[in-house]
């Protein structure tokens, strides 16, 4: 109870500003100097009680001397109760408590009080007796009275004695008083030492609360905590100690700062210390009204660098654009500040910008302008894509990359860092959808355009489980023969509302929202079921399906097909599996893994836009593939440019070293089939022999090239 009261106590001076030890230091003076002053007081009291002993001593030997005088005198002259009257006044007036008088001669003794007299023949008073036998004054003090013995002196003889007994009576009064002295001495003492000694230790120990009160700001997570080493010795070592320890505890929580807002690979701000810049921007915007910019880069074809050359020149490269960003705005005499501080210089500089990586390969730039931002805006944002345009080298690799642009201006299209980013991100993917390589500004109609992209997304999800994913068939023709051989199964999305779909309307949304492997499956199982029915029905035509670089090389993959495969009593090779040179390329060893297991049940692989990738060729070559589809754009432009013209001559010529077929792709005119034949391509695909067409146009086709086959049986 009592220490809880105390604790009570110390929590209630905390309160008020006293540290602990503080408290407890003045305590402890407190309590010494009250015993001090006790021990003090008590002395005092014992000396004054002797020194009123000895004043009682001295004026009862002082009255004795004086009676035994008088005795002598009465004594020479008369008898011994000639004093009894003066005695009883003498007793009266001197507060005696008894004097008695001896006479030797006579052998009687008065006896005497304030009020009576006795005459008495004995005389056996011990210290009377002493005084009688050696004529001296002897004392006795007793505990509440004093006696004298005086010894009475006639012509030099001793006549008698007068012993006077004392009490201390009236002394009490001297005795109150010198206590009441005391107590006041010590009540002076303590309250004027109490006071002093607590200003003084709470002086002396004002640093250590002062740490202690640091070290509290510190765990708060306040660094800035000055600590003044005011005394010397211990105290002020520590002070500096701790002085020290802050700084460098600062400093590496500077450190440590630093580094969780910054991007790692290219030392510029990251994404958290970007959207601090931005709001610090926007801010200012909101205040000074100036005219300033949010720029969302985002690089075309990265994700192809990194496939083709692995993360390192990925990163390699990262870091090159970000010195050339760098660069131009230095060039263009932007001043690149730190977004953590922005607020402080943004005034102070002319023209101040930031620069960061958002993350993978989004860069930000936001900078002020000094008139007309849409202008400035887009001058700078074209100098940004001409940098770019120049290839970079990168450990001997030539790499040439683009980028897409979104530009959202302050404060027009956002009054917060949010809203900014969001919109320049938004009008970047405008620009990448508008054929990638160029700028955007953000106009609000692109807000709509996102929710119908969202709703597309949500009703993608949808299609997936209600099977509106379906299969349309393209033929492949024997360029020899002029046969249909194979069909290409390409997705369609049959839309409740907006009818049937292209795979540029859904697919790239697929890829980015983690849908594709279950629009990859289900044009899969469409196309097997379809190749079984055929088979049932006479015709064993092979199939080609579309492969997602993202689903690619996924082990479940492969037990998926050859699940399908058993369900569906496929043999392998009549499922051709399309991917990318570049989804190929994204791991080859896993690739070649997946390729080796599955090329087991005879399934075969056919590298897709063939030529379009920035493939390293020679490992490309290791994988176990069957067909190259030679892209589009070379069969297009092959009449007329020699170019195109050569570079299908040297992918027939490796093919056929390597023993793998060709097809071209986009074939559109009897003059691209004659040339293409006459290059040695062995398979075709074009509008000129069919559009992609639903199974059951497919079916009709296959009529009409194998009418010997309806009825027929299975056949290899
Ligand atoms: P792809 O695999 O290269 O398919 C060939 C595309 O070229 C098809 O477009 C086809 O209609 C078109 N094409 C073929 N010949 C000609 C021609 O002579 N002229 C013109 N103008 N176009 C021709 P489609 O069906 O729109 O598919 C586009 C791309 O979508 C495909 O290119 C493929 O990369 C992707 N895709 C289609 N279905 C799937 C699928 O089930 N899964 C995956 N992952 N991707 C698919
Ligand atoms: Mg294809
Ligand atoms: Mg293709």
């Amino acid at each position: 109870m009592r220490r809880s009261l105390s604790q009570r106590i110390l929590r209630w001076l905390a309160r008020r500003g006293a540290g602990r030890i503080q408290v407890r230091a003045v305590a402890l003076v407190a309590v010494s100097l009250v015993v001090f002053v006790v021990v003090m007081v008590a002395a005092d009291l014992m000396s004054s009680r002797r020194i009123i002993e000895r004043e009682l001593e001295q004026q009862t030997e002082a009255t004795a001397r004086m009676i035994a005088v008088i005795a002598g005198d009465k004594l020479s002259t008369g008898v011994l109760t000639d004093m009894a009257r003066t005695t009883i006044s003498l007793a009266r007036i001197g507060n005696l408590a008894r004097i008695e008088i001896h006479d030797r001669r006579s052998g009687a003794t008065l006896e005497a009080d304030a009020g009576r007299f006795l005459l008495r023949s004995q005389f056996n008073n011990p210290l009377a007796r002493a005084a009688l036998a050696n004529g001296q004054v002897m004392f006795h003090n007793a505990q509440d009275h004093v006696e004298v013995a005086v010894p009475i002196f006639v012509q030099d003889a001793i006549r008698g004695v007068v012993l006077v007994a004392s009490t201390d009576d009236f002394q009490i009064q001297k005795r109150r008083e010198a206590i009441l002295r005391s107590l006041v001495i010590a009540i002076v003492f303590l309250a004027v030492l109490l006071p002093l000694m607590s200003v003084l230790v709470g002086r002396l120990l004002a640093p250590v609360r002062e740490l202690t009160e640091a070290t509290r700001r510190i765990a708060r997570g306040e660094l800035d905590v000055p600590v003044r080493a005011r005394s010397g010795g211990e105290l002020g070592e520590l002070a500096a100690s701790f002085h020290r320890m802050t700084k460098r505890l600062k400093a590496s929580i500077e450190v440590e700062r630093r580094l969780a807002y910054t991007d790692p690979v290219t030392g510029l701000a990251n994404r958290e210390r970007l959207r601090r810049g931005v709001e610090n921007a926007a801010e200012a915007a909101r205040i000074d009204g100036r005219p300033r910019a949010l720029f969302f880069i985002d690089l075309d074809g990265f994700k192809r660098v990194n496939d083709v050359f692995g993360h390192e020149t990925g990163d390699k490269l990262l870091i090159a654009v970000a010195r050339r960003f760098e660069s131009v705005l230095r060039e263009q005499g932007w001043v690149l500040i730190d977004p953590m501080t922005a607020p402080l210089l943004q005034d102070r500089i002319d023209r101040p910008a930031l620069l960061g990586r958002h993350g993978g390969d989004e860069f930000v730039i936001g900078v002020r302008f000094r008139s007309d931002a849409r202008a400035e805006a887009a001058a700078l944002a074209a100098r940004l894509l001409s940098t770019l345009r120049e290839p970079f080298d990168i450990d001997g690799q030539i790499i040439v990359v683009g980028a897409s642009v979104g530009i959202a201006c302050m404060p027009d299209d956002g009054g917060d860092a949010s809203t900014l980013m969001r919109h320049a991100d938004l009008a970047m993917y405008q620009a990448k959808e508008a054929g990638r390589n160029r700028y955007c500004f953000f106009s609000s109609e692109m807000s709509q355009k996102l929710i119908d992209r969202l709703v597309l997304e949500m009703e993608l999800r949808r299609a997936i489980g209600n099977d509106e994913i379906d299969a349309f068939y393209m033929p492949q023709v024997d360029l020899k023969t002029g046969r249909i051989c194979a069909f290409e199964a390409l997705a369609r999305w049959r839309h409740p509302t907006k009818g049937l779909l292209q795979p540029a309307q859904f697919i790239p949304l697929a890829e980015e929202s983690g849908m594709i492997a279950d629009i990859d499956k289900a044009v899969m199982r469409k196309a097997l079921r379809q190749a079984s029915d055929w088979a049932w029905k006479g015709t064993t035509i092979p199939v080609a399906v579309n492969m997602s670089p993202e689903d690619f090389a996924r082990p479940e993959m492969i037990t998926f097909v050859a699940r399908l495969l058993k369900e569906y009593g496929v043999p392998g090779n009549l499922l051709e599996i399309e991917v990318t040179e570049s989804a190929a390329m994204r791991d080859p060893d896993r690739a070649a893994r997946v390729m080796s297991e599955l090329k087991r049940s005879g399934v075969r692989f056919a590298i897709d836009d063939f030529g379009t990738g920035y493939s390293n060729l020679g490992q490309l070559l290791k994988l176990p593939v069957d067909v190259f589809k030679i892209d589009r754009s070379f069969v297009k432009s092959i009449e007329g440019n020699g170019e195109a013209h050569h570079l299908v001559r040297t992918i027939v010529g490796l093919a056929d070293q390597m023993g793998l077929s060709t097809v071209a792709e986009g074939i559109e005119t009897e003059e691209q089939a004659e040339l293409l034949t006459r290059l040695g391509v062995h398979i075709g695909q074009g509008y000129f022999y069919g559009q992609p067409v639903p199974a059951s146009e497919a079916e009709k086709l296959i009529e009409r090239h194998y009418p010997h086959a309806a009825g027929g049986s299975w056949m290899v």
